[in-house]
C-alpha cells in the first residue's frame, strides 16, 4: 500500500534544540574571536568600531535576520542567506570595509555549517532507515539549513530537499510535491513523518498523504490519516498497522 516515506529531520530524527543553541553561539563567538585576532595582528583595535558587547551584538545580529526576512519574504526560509546577509551588514556597520565584511561573514558561515552538522541522530534511526530503505523510497524534507549531503543519515535518503532554499518553506506544499515527484509516489501512497503539527502534519494531510506525528504528548484530536507516535522508533509498528489495514 505505501510506496514512499518522507521524513522531517530536526526534532524528528534527532533532538535539535541543543545543536542550534551551540551553533548559534559557537559560530558567533568564533567570528568575534577570529576577527579580533586578525585585527590585532594588523595592529588594529580588537573589535571593529561600533560593535557592542557580545550579548548586544548577538541580539543585533538576530534583529537584522528578522528584519531581512520581512524585507525579502521569498528568502524568509533560507536561513543561510539571512545569516550571511545579516553578518555582512553588521560587520560593515561595525566599520569593516566591504571585502573584509564579505570574507568574515562567509568564514563565520563555514563555522556555522561545521557546528550545525554536529547532530546526534536517535540511536535507533540508522538501523530503522536501513530497514525501511529496503522496502520504501525515502526522502528528507527540512526547513533547516543543515548541509543535506553531509548530515549523518544522508546516505539513507536518495531524495533530500531543503525547503527554505526552494523559497517555499514548509508548510508550503512545494517541497512535499517535489519529493513525491522525485520518489515517483502518489500522495495517498506516501507517509510523512514529522514533529511539527503546522509544518509537517497539516500540509501532508492537505495533499492527501498519510502522516505520522512525532509528539510525546497528545493534546489534540487526530484527523483521519494522522497517527501519533511518541518517538520515531515506534514507526515500524505504525507501518505494520497501516499495511495490515489496507
Ligand atoms: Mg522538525
Amino acid at each position: 500500500m505505501l510506496h514512499a516515506i518522507t521524513f522531517d529531520l530536526d526534532d524528528t530524527l534527532w533532538d535539535n534544540a541543543g545543536v542550534m543553541e551551540r551553533t548559534e553561539h559557537g559560530h558567533y563567538r568564533w567570528l568575534r574571536e577570529a576577527l579580533a585576532a586578525w585585527r590585532e595582528a594588523r595592529g588594529e583595535p580588537p573589535l571593529a568600531p561600533g560593535l557592542p558587547g557580545y550579548e548586544d551584538s548577538l541580539a543585533d545580529y538576530v534583529a537584522r535576520r528578522r528584519r531581512l526576512a520581512r524585507e525579502v519574504p521569498e528568502r524568509r526560509g533560507d536561513f543561510t542567506w539571512l545569516r550571511l546577509r545579516a553578518l555582512e551588514e553588521q560587520l560593515e556597520a561595525g566599520g569593516l570595509n566591504r571585502s573584509a565584511a564579505l570574507m568574515w561573514a562567509a568564514a563565520a558561515m563555514n563555522e556555522f555549517h561545521r557546528l550545525r552538522l554536529k547532530v546526534t541522530p536517535h540511536p535507533e534511526a540508522d538501523a530503522l532507515l536501513e530497514t525501511l530503505g529496503r522496502r520504501y523510497r525515502l526522502a528528507a524534507i527540512t526547513n533547516g539549513n543543515i548541509r543535506l549531503a553531509r548530515q549523518p543519515l544522508a546516505h539513507h535518503f536518495p531524495v533530500a530537499i531543503a525547503a527554505g532554499e526552494l523559497f517555499t518553506p514548509k508548510p508550503h506544499p512545494q517541497a512535499f510535491l517535489t519529493a513525491l515527484s522525485r520518489l515517483d509516489a502518489a500522495p495517498e501512497r506516501a507517509l510523512h513523518v514529522g514533529d511539527s503539527w503546522e509544518e509537517d502534519i497539516l500540509p501532508a494531510r492537505e495533499l492527501g498523504m498519510h502522516a505520522a506525528w512525532v509528539a510525546e504528548r497528545h493534546d489534540r484530536p487526530l484527523p483521519a490519516g494522522v497517527a501519533r507516535i511518541a518517538h520515531v522508533k515506534e514507526l515500524p509498528e505504525l507501518l505494520q498497522w497501516l499495511e495490515n489495514r489496507s
